[in-house]
């Protein structure tokens, strides 16, 4: 049977895409015109206009793109335009200042609603404070706040008067604030005094204070009452209780600057996951332009829903996701304060149940998570009013990929693995739901004017079903700018690899693996470095890891390489079950023959480790280098960026590494 698509649905599922959006649901999509691939491709780079008008400008740009200084490009030069005004000002004059902006869901079950007016009342009163306290435009504001809605609320605010904002995720050290101020030469900081974690209330000023100790500037402060009683604190020089501001500035407004399209919206760091965190730069209008309009194609927002992406704005998922893109879109966002287990795991599901949520955003860490606790939880809940599913972060097997489409899904929504970095600013490899068939495993086709390409070392496209590098042949409007400060390293990092100066031929390098199928679907395999030669095979990590997944009863797994005593490299497997299935022998007999029948005997690890978690970055993502200093008995890297560094400890003492 050939589907509309033109692909043979008969066909082998690691060949071809195996489920169609259903027709209820291309109906009512966004954008269920297939051409939209043919017409981007003839069309770039004006095809990016689409995007360009979904927002306001106060100022038309003159050309959509500039590459004269490539790879410094410059998207829709000289438009003018302000990103608060764009998330706020327009949704009031179009009528839907009652409309609710973002549905807040506590740690404690508190709920606030703030509709679009309230939101606008709020970020105006709190841009007037900063700008009396002295930040000028330019001036980087960093923001070290936990999921409370002042946290959006400054990053609005200081996208009004023009200040980008460096957002510094709450749970980081105060050693990676001051890491991070020190580099942007920032000399604001909005934090609160604490935060309940289980129920506990956990200080945060107290860290903000260690660091300013290290910051050589003076640094003026704004500080949330998050806690009141629970965690009385007090203010010292140059500290003002953000309550206390906005009744000094209660009522006032502030004209949103007038920012050209080229300047910096907001300073965002990498996760750390394969090394040292890198300070990207994005612009305003491209990148505000690129999140709307994928937040529109791709995870199908429509104002009247509500939308609910559960990550952290600490990271670029929230930025894009759960502020700008949704907001710019003019819809209702929901924000989660909380953990997926608290106070029990089917939290999610009746925060959603609750709020009829539309469209659920979240990443694979968090679905393996759901699998291993098992599908009761979200049973117990109606989950009816879903509409599509997504995924970001990290590459999902195929298993939890169906699994997320059946129990949270009701095995009709679409699912989106949308593929992308803090330095793509928004989506780049994803299916369109409206449009293309799905494949548990592959994020899928490049979006419309996407120039995605799989190269080799030669940066020569690979054949279908050949491992290369994932590049990016042609700029799109929501790419980073540069590195902070650091234009150079900016080149090195992401250019150099794969351009020819010389022949001003320039191309973006990801540092990930991937392949392309005969559709020109895209299987994202992890980063370069996350290979193992065994006896003169390279074998991706990713690979052995969905053999692996692939079992039932395991929820995730990571492989690495250790070199044994004889010089050769083996493998060694990390696994985690799931609920009801032991480490036992027979479920180690399971992964080994999978791993034997998927690849081949090459890959058959040396060891098979049963853990009740892998070492995950604060994002959320596995770390296999650590794993791989494990296995290896070396001494640990850089271990700032780890989440449970408890787990590491007690991995190398089952294995014997540790000392
Ligand atoms: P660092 O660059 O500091 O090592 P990081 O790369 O983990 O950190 P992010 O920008 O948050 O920081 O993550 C982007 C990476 O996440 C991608 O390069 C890719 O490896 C992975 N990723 C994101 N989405 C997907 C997806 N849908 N499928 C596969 N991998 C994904
Ligand atoms: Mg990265």
């Amino acid at each position: 049977m050939v589907d509309r698509n033109g692909w043979d649905r008969d066909a082998s599922e690691s060949t071809g895409p195996t489920y169609t959006p259903p027709e209820s649901f291309v109906e009512q999509a966004n954008v269920a015109d297939p051409g939209i691939h043919d017409e981007f491709g003839a069309e770039w780079p004006d095809c990016w206009e689409r995007a360009a008008a979904l927002l306001s400008w106060e100022e038309a740009y003159d050309t959509v793109l500039e590459d004269e200084d490539a790879p410094f490009y410059r998207w829709f030069a000289n438009g003018r335009l302000n990103a608060s005004y764009n998330c706020l000002d327009r949704h009031l004059e179009s009528g839907r200042k009652n409309h609710a902006a973002i549905r807040w869901e506590g740690k404690q079950g508190e709920r606030r609603t703030y509709t679009y007016r309230d939101l606008y009342v709020e970020v105006n009163e709190f841009a007037a404070a900063l700008r009396e306290r002295g930040v000028e435009e330019d001036d980087v504001v960093t923001i070290y706040l936990p999921m409370i809605p002042e946290l959006p609320i400054a990053m609005l605010a200081c996208a009004r008067i023009g200040a980008p904002h460096s957002v510094v995720f709450a749970g980081l050290s105060a050693d990676a604030l001051a890491t991070r101020m020190d580099a942007a030469d920032s000399e604001y900081l909005v934090t609160c005094d604490g935060y309940y974690r289980r129920g506990d209330a956990f200080n945060q000023k107290s860290k903000a204070d260690n660091a300013r100790i290290d910051l050589e500037q003076d640094v003026r402060t704004v500080v949330v009452d998050r806690l009141g009683d629970d965690l009385p604190h007090v203010l010292g020089e140059n500290e003002w209780d953000y309550h206390a501001l906005r009744e000094e500035f209660a009522g006032e407004t502030v004209e949103p600057v007038s920012r050209d399209a080229e300047d910096m919206l907001f300073l965002m760091y990498t996760s750390g996951t394969t090394g040292e965190p890198k300070g990207v730069v994005h612009s305003t209008g491209g990148y505000l332009a690129h999140v709307a309009w994928t937040s529109h194609a791709v995870l199908d927002v429509k104002p009247a829903d509500t939308y609910w992406c559960a990550a952290d704005i600490g990271w670029i998922t929230g930025h894009s996701y759960i502020v700008y893109g949704p907001l710019a879109l003019g819809t209702t966002t929901v924000m989660y304060e909380g953990t997926p287990d608290y106070p029990d795991r089917d939290r999610l599901w009746e925060i959603v149940d609750r709020n009829a949520v539309d469209v659920f955003y979240t990443a694979p860490t968090a679905i393996r998570a759901f699998m291993k606790w098992g599908s009761d939880y979200p049973a117990r809940h109606d989950l009816s009013s879903l509409r599509l599913l997504g995924t970001v972060g990290e590459p999902i097997s195929p298993r939890p990929w169906k699994w997320y489409r059946e129990h949270i899904g009701g095995g009709e929504c679409p699912v989106v693995d949308t593929w992308w970095q803090t330095e793509t600013g928004a989506v780049t490899i994803s299916t369109l739901p409206g449009i293309d068939d799905m494949k548990p495993g592959s994020a899928g086709p490049p979006l419309p004017g996407i120039d995605a390409r799989i190269v080799d070392e030669a940066g020569e496209d690979v054949d279908a079903g050949e491992t290369g590098y994932l590049t990016i042949g042609r700029p799109w409007p929501g790419m980073a700018r540069t590195l902070y400060d650091n234009d150079e390293r900016f080149v090195a990092e992401y250019w150099q690899r794969f351009s020819d100066p010389a022949e001003d031929d320039w191309r973006y390098f990801s540092g990930d693996t991937a392949r392309i199928d005969d559709h020109g679907y895209i299987t994202v395999l992890g980063r370069v470095d996350d290979v193992i030669t065994v006896s003169g095979h390279r074998l991706g990590t990713m690979e052995v890891e969905h053999a692996i997944a692939d079992v039932d009863g395991v929820a995730e797994a990571a492989v690495v390489g250790r070199s044994s005593e004889t010089g050769d490299t083996e493998i060694y497997a990390y696994v985690s079950t799931e609920r009801g299935y032991e480490s036992d022998a027979a479920i180690r007999q399971a992964i080994l023959d999978n791993i034997e029948s998927a690849i081949g005997p090459i890959a058959r690890p040396a060891a098979v480790i049963f853990t009740p978690e892998l070492p995950k970055t604060r994002s959320g993502k596995i770390m296999r280098r650590l794993l791989e200093d494990v296995a290896n008995g070396e001494e640990l890297g850089d271990t700032s960026a780890l989440r449970n560094p408890e787990i590491v400890g007690e991995i190398q003492a089952e294995i014997g590494t540790d000392g």
